[in-house]
C-alpha cells in the first residue's frame, strides 16, 4: 500500500513542471482497497478498460469522491454504451461510426457530453481497434457535425514490440492538422517519450500499482 503511494508521488514529481500533462492512474484489475490511497493523495483520474469491472468498482466510491474523473481506456461494445454514462467522463477507445451513433443517442437521454478521444491505429496492426490514418480526417468531421460529440483529442497504443517515438512524432502531426488539443498517449513503459512529443495524458497501471496477474 505505501509503496503504491510512493510510486505514484515519483510519477507526480516528474511531472511537477509539466502543466499540460495530467496522469490517468490505470486501475484495471486492481481491487479498490488497492487503490485508496491515491484517492486519499487527492488524485482524481483513474482509468479503467472493462464496463463491467468499472460499475463494480466505482459506481459508489465516485458518489463518495465527486470530484473523480474516470476514464474509460479500453474496447467499448455499442450494447455497453447505456451504462457508461454518466459513470465514465472520458472515453478513450472511439473506433467506429456504429459507436459514435451510440454515444451520440445516450448523451442526449442522459444529458451527459463524455469527453472524447478517437483512437488511431497509428502501427496500422489488424489486431488493433482504431481508426486508419486515412478516414481519421472524415471520421473526425463526422463526429463533431453529424453526432456532436466532444472530441477532445486522439488516442493510441503504439505496437508494442517497436520503438515507439516515429508513433507519437505521426500522432502529434495528425493532432495538430485536426487541431486537437489533447493527446493521450504513453504508459508505464514509455511515458517519458511520449510526453517529449507532446502527450498530455499519460495513462499509467502497472508502474503505480504494480503488476497484473
Ligand atoms: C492497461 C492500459 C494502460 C496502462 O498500462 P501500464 O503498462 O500498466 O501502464 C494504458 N492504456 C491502456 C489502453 C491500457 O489498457
Amino acid at each position: 500500500m505505501q509503496n503504491v503511494v510512493k510510486n505514484f508521488n515519483l510519477i507526480k514529481q516528474e511531472i511537477t513542471d509539466k502543466k499540460n500533462v495530467k496522469l490517468v492512474a490505470v486501475t484495471k484489475t486492481f481491487p479498490i482497497n488497492h487503490i485508496l490511497p491515491v484517492i486519499n493523495e487527492g488524485h482524481t483520474d483513474f482509468g479503467e478498460n472493462k464496463v463491467q469491472e468499472a460499475l463494480e468498482k466505482w459506481t459508489s466510491i465516485k458518489q463518495d469522491f465527486p470530484k473523480i474523473n474516470l476514464h474509460l481506456l479500453g474496447k467499448l461494445q455499442t450494447n455497453k454504451v447505456k451504462f457508461i454514462l454518466p459513470l465514465f467522463d472520458y472515453i478513450h477507445s472511439l473506433d467506429s461510426i456504429k459507436l459514435a451513433s451510440k454515444i451520440s443517442e445516450q448523451q442526449i437521454k442522459k444529458n451527459f457530453k463524455p469527453k472524447i478521444f478517437i483512437q488511431v491505429n497509428i502501427g496500422d496492426e489488424s489486431q488493433k481497434s482504431g481508426i486508419e490514418l486515412n478516414n481519421l480526417e472524415e471520421f473526425y468531421k463526422r463526429c463533431v457535425d453529424d453526432f456532436k460529440l466532444d472530441i477532445i483529442g486522439l488516442m493510441s497504443i503504439p505496437p508494442f514490440d517497436k520503438d515507439p517515438n516515429p508513433y507519437f512524432v505521426k500522432m502529434r502531426e495528425l493532432s495538430n492538422n485536426l487541431n486537437l488539443k489533447e493527446i493521450s498517449m504513453g504508459m508505464s513503459n514509455d511515458y517519458h517519450e511520449a510526453i517529449k512529443q507532446g502527450s498530455t495524458f499519460i495513462r499509467i497501471g502497472s508502474k503505480i500499482f504494480g503488476s497484473r496477474t
